[in-house]
C-alpha cells in the first residue's frame, strides 16, 4: 500500500484499545500528538477471557478492516508483565490466570501487540503529552477516581515490575488497621482518598450520628465526585474532614515515594481531582503529613485532561516498542 492509497491522511498507523470491565474501545492514534481518529466500541463479554480477546480482535478489525495498523496497544484493568502477559483482571469475569495477550492477539491480528495496565497507559500518555512532564525522565502519575491508581516512569520508561504491581499506589498502607479498603485489607490509601472509600466513610459517619451533605446530596445513589465539590462549597464540615484525611494520606504516600525514588514530578488526575481541582493539589502539598523529605522535593501539578488517555497511552506503548 502506498501513501496515496491512504488518501489525504497517511498517519497515524497505530491503534490503541481500552479494554474495560464493561466496554472495549479502539481508536487510531498518532503517538506524536496524541490525536485520535475513528472509534469502534463493543460490550465486554462476561463469558470468560477467550471471548473477551475475540471481542477485542473483532473491535480492532472493525476499525482497521484493511489491516493497515503497524502495531496495536491494549490497555487492560489488571496486572501486566513485560507488556505481554496479563496476570489477572479482577473486574473481567473468569480472568484469574495469566494469559499471554500479546502473543494471542498478535497471532490473531497478524501484527505486533503490546499490553499495558490501563492506569499505566494513562501515565504514559501524561508523560508523552503533558507539557513539562513530557520532558521529565521521572514521573509519578496518581489517578484518584473510584479507587486510586498510579503509574511510574523512571529513566524515561514505564516501570511495571516482575509481577506487574508497580504503581499500585492505592494499596499502600497509610494507617495500619485503619479504614476498610475495596481490596479487603485495612488502612490503604484508597480507603481514604478514593471516591468509593470516601463514600463508605461518609455513610458510616451519617450512621454514627454525623449527618453530612454527601449523603444528603446523593441520597440512596452513589456519591459522585461532583457531590464532593458541592458539599465542600456548602461548608460541610464532615466532608472537609474526610477530604483532609484524603489529602493527608496522599501527601504521606507521595512524599515517601518521591523520597524513595528521587522523583521530581508528580501529576494528579482522575475524577475526584478533576472536580476538586488545584485547591486539592495545594492541600496535598501543604499537608503536615507530607512524607519523606517533604514537598520541596517534588513538583505536584494537575494532570492534563487527555481525552481517552488510556487508549492514547496504549498506542504510545505500541509505537515505542514497534514503531
Ligand atoms: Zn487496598
Amino acid at each position: 500500500m502506498t501513501l496515496a492509497d491512504r488518501g489525504a491522511d497517511p498517519a497515524p498507523a497505530f491503534i490503541g484499545v481500552d479494554l474495560g470491565g464493561t466496554k472495549i474501545l479502539a481508536r487510531w492514534i498518532d503517538p506524536a500528538s496524541g490525536r485520535a481518529r475513528g472509534r469502534h466500541k463493543a460490550v465486554t463479554p462476561t463469558t470468560g477471557p477467550a471471548d473477551v480477546l475475540d471481542a477485542v480482535a473483532d473491535t480492532v478489525r472493525a476499525l482497521d478492516p484493511d489491516g493497515r495498523a503497524v502495531a496495536v496497544g491494549v490497555g487492560v484493568p489488571g496486572f501486566v508483565i513485560d507488556g505481554r502477559v496479563v496476570v489477572r483482571c479482577a473486574n473481567i469475569a473468569g480472568w484469574d490466570h495469566p494469559i499471554d495477550v500479546a502473543e494471542h492477539l498478535g497471532a490473531v491480528l497478524g501484527r505486533p501487540v503490546v499490553v499495558g495496565n490501563d492506569v499505566n497507559c494513562g501515565a504514559v500518555a501524561e508523560h508523552h503529552l503533558g507539557g513539562d512532564a513530557a520532558t521529565a525522565d521521572d514521573l509519578l502519575a496518581v489517578f484518584v477516581g473510584t479507587g486510586v491508581g498510579g503509574g511510574l516512569i523512571l529513566d524515561g520508561r514505564l516501570v511495571t515490575g516482575p509481577r506487574g504491581m508497580v504503581g499500585e499506589i492505592g494499596h499502600v498502607t497509610t494507617t495500619p488497621g485503619g479504614a476498610l479498603c475495596g481490596c479487603g485489607c485495612r488502612g490503604h490509601l484508597e480507603a481514604y482518598a478514593g471516591r468509593a472509600g470516601l463514600e463508605r466513610r461518609a455513610r458510616e459517619a451519617a450512621a454514627a450520628g454525623r449527618p453530612n451533605k454527601l449523603v444528603d446530596l446523593a441520597g440512596p445513589s452513589t456519591i459522585k465526585s461532583r457531590h464532593l465539590a458541592r458539599a465542600l462549597e456548602e461548608g460541610c464540615e464532615v466532608t472537609a474532614s474526610l477530604l483532609a484525611d484524603a489529602t493527608d494520606a496522599l501527601a504521606l504516600v507521595i512524599g515517601n515515594a518521591a523520597t524513595l525514588l528521587d522523583l521530581r514530578h508528580v501529576v494528579l488526575g482522575g475524577g475526584v481531582v478533576d472536580k476538586l481541582g488545584q485547591p486539592f493539589v495545594d492541600q496535598i502539598a501543604a499537608s503536615p503529613s507530607f512524607g519523606g523529605l517533604g514537598p520541596d522535593l517534588c513538583a505536584l501539578r494537575l494532570a492534563r485532561r487527555l481525552d481517552d488517555a488510556g487508549v492514547v497511552g496504549a498506542a504510545i506503548l505500541a509505537a515505542d516498542r514497534f514503531g
